[in-house]
């Protein structure tokens, strides 16, 4: 019932290979498929002892026959920047060949979905859901990556594309549990925020820049747009899962995340059994446009005077940012304040503003810019 496979990457200097470890429960091509990663940004810690302690459960699932559809774990979604060590720090976010967001440029089956699945569509939301699973994967099937990174998109979303849910594990700086998903998945996910303790979802239709889970689940609501006389739903439940904070490894949070994990899929009929009642949804669903990056405007160092899980008010100081050196009294102590109301869910890891640096997030309900596109950090 447990298969482990072995992907090797295309080689990028000689006498070195790096290669992706998949492991996959279940019966291939069975319903309900479910696709899990985790260290897409290689330097998250959090997602890989998650994935493990589930792996662990799925094992013992998996040997009681009571895996009911199709699994995918990758454990360790980024061999490529897991290799990326400088002056003793894992640096795992930004391609060091050319500086890309490991989690953004993902590949965008969205127009050539649009110019080859029309004959196919028909009345049936089933046989549609079908047609553009089969036409994605031929998409996928004749693409022909140029460099490592793009082979490892490839492979991830070729792994990933046709399933039901999709949770690709990352985490913040310091912050509280909290998840990104589609406009469009809610409140059908509700389930996946409540059992995961999550203390903010932010939802966007389009939040720029093509990040794995949006690469996966936005062509749906995208066809559906442009088709609008063939039913298609949106069939990939896609979910960036944020795991707190980057030092959030604690066994507790470990143990209490995996089997949160485990419960959502007994819950999504991918394992048999009872996961027990639904939790209660913590906070409401906010929109991503709503999310205030606060950013520092002056240089120093950071004095929060907020912590996580506050309420913050528009128009209160969230931090100070002090500056030894001033050049004048106006310098000596700036105060960096809230421009909405909503849930401090992130603060900077490290206590040091320049100009233009984000040191705080806070999720608000009221929408702060008219478009989405551009929404995500660097
Ligand atoms: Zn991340």
């Amino acid at each position: 019932m447990k298969k482990v496979e072995t992907r090797v990457l295309p080689q990028t200097s000689p006498g070195t290979r790096r290669s992706l470890t998949i492991i996959r429960y279940g019966v291939s091509g069975s319903r309900p498929k479910a696709y899990l990663q985790a260290g897409l940004h290689a330097d998250e810690a959090p997602g890989y002892p998650v994935l493990q302690a589930l792996i662990e459960k799925l094992d013992e699932a998996a040997e009681q026959g009571a895996i009911s559809g199709e699994i995918i774990v990758v454990p360790a979604a980024n061999p490529i920047g897991l290799a990326q060590w400088r002056d003793e720090m894992l640096q795992g976010r930004f391609d060091f060949v050319n500086s890309v967001n490991f989690n953004r440029q993902h590949h965008d089956l969205i127009d050539q979905l649009i110019d080859t699945i029309g004959s196919e569509l028909g009345e049936g939301a089933e046989e549609n859901v079908a047609a553009v699973r089969r036409c994605s994967a031929e998409i996928l099937a004749n693409m022909q990556p140029e460099d490592e990174a793009s082979t490892l998109k490839l492979l991830l979303l070729s792994l990933s594309h046709d399933a039901d849910i999709v949770l690709d594990l990352h985490c913040d700086l310091e912050a509280l549990m909290h998840l990104y998903i589609g406009t469009p998945l809610w409140p059908d996910a509700e389930d996946l925020a409540a059992q995961m303790g999550a203390e903010a979802t932010l939802l966007a239709a389009d939040s720029g820049g093509t990040p794995f889970d949006e690469a996966n689940s936005r062509p749906w609501w995208v066809l559906a747009e442009r088709f609008p006389d063939q039913p298609i739903p949106p069939a990939c439940m896609a979910a960036t899962v944020e795991l707190r904070g980057l030092s959030d490894t604690d066994q507790e949070l470990i143990d209490l995340d995996s089997s949160n994990l485990f419960c959502f899929l007994q819950r999504r009929g991918l394992i048999s059994g009872t996961p027990g009642p639904q939790p209660t949804l913590i906070n409401p669903a906010t929109p991503l446009t709503g999310v205030d990056y606060v950013k520092a405007f002056s240089a120093g160092i950071i004095v929060y005077l907020k912590k996580l899980g506050d309420w913050i008010e528009e128009g209160e100081t969230v931090a100070r940012v002090i500056n030894p050196l001033p050049e004048g009294e106006d310098q000596k102590l700036v105060e960096v304040k809230s421009r909405t109301a909503g849930l401090l869910f992130s603060r900077n890891v490290d206590r040091f503003a320049r100009p233009g640096k984000i040191i705080a997030k806070i999720a608000g309900r009221k929408a702060l810019s008219e478009s989405e596109g551009t929404l995500l950090t660097l």
